[in-house]
């Protein structure tokens, strides 16, 4: 049988950072990536904002905000060494009306705790020095937010691991993970493959890697969530100069449309959140049966549904509406209108929902018996996989015997 000492499934930024970091950590060990598609980073790595988020957002103490903090420096210099894109544009997030000014304070202070570099609570003057086209009554003012390519950051960190003697394969589906006496028997479409040890980073596949090895999971599902972006025309883009960002709804881990300057120089509009029929469905009519299933018969779905469905229905209604994006658009840059913007992609995120309803805020780690799970990776997940990446070869380390 075909043998290695530790198997990474998902060749996303964290499955990558994972694998690199241990083959850092280990040399000599035999680390072995397993990615269904055919190329690296085909998912949620390759459909995101490309942003580098500085930690404003997350509650003290947890390990999304504390990966988050450690993981920009860890990003920062990684792009600076290998001479790829990292650009500290800066991120204003705007109260435009006086409800949202209490809100604004509390994130101010939660940035605060968690260590963010040069925040500043600035007013409306200079709000408008920052972003001369910006709305807003307060604002927070990030400077040191950049903007990256996570794709080529993917890209890259595959090149370092195999060129030291890792390997990645490509095209190939996880189908089991079956622990055995002394290690694990991965079973995929090109056969079993034996390891010492597995760590899953299957982004919206999680929940469902996870229970091939036999974690438990019963408590969380991952639901996906599309999120489509408009983009800016050429002639419009002077609007933006970095990152403008609303003011998010707490009760939801998602952070309201926005408008982010990309290190292509473009200016994307975006992303809504609408619960997606597919987990790896770009399109808003692609349909998975298995999926819908999956979703419906989780008691958690129908709760969140009790819960938010004045939002989704919103939400659902945005995605069709372009007048309505663009209004969502206004309340950040007023001069923006509705022949200013084209539709563009769209990416689907891998959210864990809880029994209960609740979405799950902070990153999660399972295990089963010779494996590790990352079960909710969400945003800024890739700002933070550098740091994630340490964090479960600690855990390799110690619980593992890796
Ligand atoms: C619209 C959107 C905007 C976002 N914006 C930002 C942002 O600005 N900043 C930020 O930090 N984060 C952002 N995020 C979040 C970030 O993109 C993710 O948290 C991060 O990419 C997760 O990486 P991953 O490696 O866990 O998942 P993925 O990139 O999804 O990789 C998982 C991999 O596992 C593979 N896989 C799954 N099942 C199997 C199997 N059975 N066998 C083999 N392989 C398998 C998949 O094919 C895939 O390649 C955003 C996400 C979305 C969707």
């Amino acid at each position: 049988m075909d043998r290695t000492d530790v198997i990474v499934v998902g060749a996303g930024i964290v499955g990558l950072a994972t694998a690199r970091a241990l083959a850092a950590r280990r040399p000599g060990l035999r680390v072995t990536v397993l990615e269904k598609e055919p190329e690296v980073a085909r998912h949620q790595t390759s459909h995101n904002s490309g942003v580098v988020h500085s930690g404003i957002y997350y509650r003290p103490g947890t390990l999304r905000a504390r990966l988050c903090v450690t993981g920009v420096g860890l990003m920062r210099d990684f792009c600076r060494e290998h001479g790829l894109p990292y650009e500290e544009v800066g991120k204003v997030v705007v109260a435009t009306d006086q409800a949202e000014l209490p809100r604004l304070e509390t994130l101010f202070e939660r940035g605060q705790a968690n260590g963010v570099p040069g925040l500043e609570l600035v007013d409306a003057a200079r709000l408008k020095e920052i972003e001369p086209h910006a709305a807003g009554l307060k604002a927070i003012h990030s400077p040191r937010t950049a903007i990256v390519d996570f794709p080529a950051v993917a890209r890259r960190l595959a090149a370092l691991f195999t060129t030291a003697g890792g390997e990645v394969r490509t095209g190939v589906r996880v189908e089991g993970v079956r622990a055995t006496g002394g290690g694990v028997t991965v079973s995929t479409d090109h056969g079993p493959v034996e390891a010492r040890a597995v760590i899953t980073c299957a982004g919206v596949q999680a929940d469902r890697v996870a229970r091939l090895a036999g974690a438990d999971v019963g408590d969380v599902r991952i639901v996906p969530f599309r999120g489509e972006y408009y983009h800016l025309r050429p002639e419009k883009s002077h609007l933006v100069r970095g990152l403008i960002y609303p003011v998010p709804d707490p009760a939801l881990p998602f952070l309201g449309v926005h408008l982010t300057r990309t290190v292509s120089g473009e200016v994307e509009a975006g992303p809504n959140a609408v619960f997606a029929l597919s987990r790896d469905g770009y399109d808003a009519f692609d349909v998975r049966l298995a999926d819908v299933a999956d979703a419906v018969t989780f008691p958690g779905l129908w709760a969140m549904a009790a819960r938010f469905w004045k939002v989704g229905a919103y939400e659902l209604y945005r995605s069709f509406s372009k007048a309505a994006f663009v209004e969502a658009l206004q309340r950040l840059v007023f001069e923006i209108g509705m022949a200013d913007v084209h539709r563009g992609g769209a990416g689907v995120r891998a959210q864990a929902l809880g029994r209960d309803g609740q979405l799950l805020d902070d990153f999660v780690i399972r295990e089963s018996p010779g494996a590790l799970h990352v079960i909710n990776a969400p945003s800024p997940a890739a700002t933070a996989s550098l740091a994630i990446a340490e964090h479960l070869v600690d855990l390799a380390v110690a619980k593992l015997g890796v």
